[in-house]
């Protein structure tokens, strides 16, 4: 690992001051450190600054209001979100995303800020010898007639075809969270989470989110909805001791007298950013629950879908995992999360 400078600054500004100084590549914020170090010692990223977030109060803070909804500081650790009893109540899908997340050890650690902020797992990136388009090369590996990208994105990739690593962000996507950002000067902003990640042909291939040199995410809030109360998130992973998503789909539904009213299908695993799959939501919207209903959902939940040379098998797997959240709710309003149960296809 290079050499760098460690600061642990205790407020806001300062960190946000510190970063600025730095640069973007050159002053890395640090919430658990799970994915920025293994990246440090990898020489994926070289960081001649550090900014250890953790010493700042007010970050780990975690308010739930029933009227107005859910607010996680940047730094509440993932355990904290799986095993917090109004978020295993109000926002099953939640709790079930975080309990999927890696292991104990590394949920512990790693934070809600550092799981949306974490870097692509695509093996071309995490290869310290491989210099592709997101590293500022010239060629991406895992193009679509590459002999390895069984892993990589069916939908929105080009010319990077990374899939988005976090279980957090889909579910927060189906929730229409929205983010605090905050910046150099004083300066913060919200920004719903549907507008905080780019796709590869949009920003620069070379960073998954919105935010500018000292930015740093200090705040995810969660409205109330009558969303939240009827969701589900399903992930299914190669491995099952710890693993990403191969794909997963947040679901969330109200419902009026049998009939979606309004439904929520984001999927993860399949796309450089969390995937609201629009068509889906159509063919829930304004039906009951039947299975003619969700057949239709699943189908149509990869429409546009471009698979690669090895990942056509991503599409059978979504429309599966799809028909399954749909079942999960179709059988009526959610009891609480309670742990273990759920999460896992
Ligand atoms: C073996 C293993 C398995 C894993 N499996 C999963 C999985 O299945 N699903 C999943 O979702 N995740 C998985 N993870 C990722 C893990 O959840 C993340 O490493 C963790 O959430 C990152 O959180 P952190 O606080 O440690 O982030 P850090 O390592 O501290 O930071 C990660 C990145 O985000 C930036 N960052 C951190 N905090 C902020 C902030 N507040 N604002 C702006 N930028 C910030 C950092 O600069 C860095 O680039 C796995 C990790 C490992 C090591
Ligand atoms: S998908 Fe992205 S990270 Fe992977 S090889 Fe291609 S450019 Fe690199």
């Amino acid at each position: 690992m290079k050499a760098f400078e460690l600061i642990h600054p205790q407020t806001v500004a300062e960190a946000t001051r510190l970063l600025a100084e730095g640069g973007y590549d050159a002053a890395r914020p640090m919430g658990g450190g799970q994915d920025l170090l293994g990246t440090m010692k990898d020489y994926i990223l070289t960081p001649d600054r550090v900014v250890d977030l953790k010493r700042i109060p007010g970050l780990s803070r975690i308010a739930y209001d029933p009227a107005q909804g859910l607010s996680l500081g940047a730094l509440v650790t993932i355990t904290e979100v799986e095993e917090h009893p109004g978020i295993r109540r109000h926002f099953a899908a939640l709790a079930e995303a975080a309990s999927s997340i890696a292991s104990i050890q590394i949920r512990n650690v790693g934070t809600v800020g550092g799981n949306l902020c974490q870097r692509p797992r695509c093996w071309y990136y995490r290869n310290e010898h491989i210099v592709c388009l997101k590293k500022g090369g010239s060629k991406c590996y895992a193009a679509p007639d590459s002999a390895e990208n069984k892993y990589n994105a069916i939908l929105g990739g080009g010319p990077s075809y990374i899939v988005h690593p976090s279980d957090l962000a889909p579910v927060l996507m189906a929730f229409s969270a929205v983010l605090t950002i905050a910046g150099p000067g004083g300066k913060a902003r919200k920004l719903p989470i549907a507008e905080f990640f780019t796709l590869p042909g949009e920003g620069s291939v070379t960073r998954e989110n919105v935010l500018q040199p000292g930015e740093i995410v200090t705040e995810v809030f969660v409205p109330a909805s009558p969303l939240a109360s009827r969701s589900t998130y399903l992930k299914f992973r190669e491995k099952n001791s710890l693993d990403w998503a191969l794909s997963s789909v947040a679901m969330a539904l109200e419902t009026d007298g049998g009939v979606v009213r309004e439904a929520r299908v984001v999927l993860g695993g399949v796309a450089p950013i969390p995937w609201r799959a629009k068509a889906a939501e159509d063919a829930l919207r304004g039906q009951p629950l039947s299975e003619s209903a969700i057949r239709a959902a699943a189908e149509a939940s990869t429409e546009g879908a471009k698979p690669l040379s090895q990942n056509g098998y991503k599409v059978p797997l979504t429309h599966a995992l799809v028909r399954r959240a749909a079942q999960v709710l179709a059988a009526g309003p959610r009891p609480a999360f309670g742990g273990g149960e759920g999460g896992i296809a």
